[in-house]
């Protein structure tokens, strides 16, 4: 089966080291949402090896300054869906990092906590 990640030309890796790379999510949920991939395909997050988790990490931080000199923004989530019912619907890992900004929805407290109905109310 072909992947659409390990698909992603070269041209449209904005970011790399020797195990990851990062591209612009081509349906972002806010200007400068950003993915971070492991260059050989794995499933999921938790089936990374400790080497692939690092890379990501150290992207992470390279993805964050990136953002911030194009786009400015005030805050960030950093998310990854795992498996179907976690939501995931590209099954290679992939760990969003997506720049937030003062006044992109009404409240912002909680964060991706509102991603899901809450079980409790959040004081
Ligand atoms: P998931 O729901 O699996 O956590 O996230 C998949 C993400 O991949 C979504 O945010 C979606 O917009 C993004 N996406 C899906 N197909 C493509 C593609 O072909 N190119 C890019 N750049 N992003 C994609
Ligand atoms: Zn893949």
């Amino acid at each position: 089966m072909t992947c659409v990640f390990c698909g992603i030309p070269m041209q449209k890796r904005v970011l790399e080291n020797e195990h990851a790379f990062a591209f612009f999510d081509l349906y972002p949920v806010q200007k400068g949402h950003l993915l971070i991939v492991p260059k050989q395909h794995r499933e999921t997050y938790f089936d990374a090896t400790e080497q692939e988790i690092m890379a990501i990490h150290d992207l992470l931080h390279k993805g964050k300054q990136l953002i911030e000199e194009s786009y400015q923004p005030d805050g960030f989530n950093i998310g990854v869906n795992v498996g179907e019912y976690g939501g995931q619907t590209v099954m290679h890992l992939h760990v969003h990092l997506i720049p937030r900004y003062k006044g992109d929805i009404d409240d912002p407290r909680g964060g991706i906590r509102k991603a899901i109905p809450n079980l409790v109310p959040y004081p």
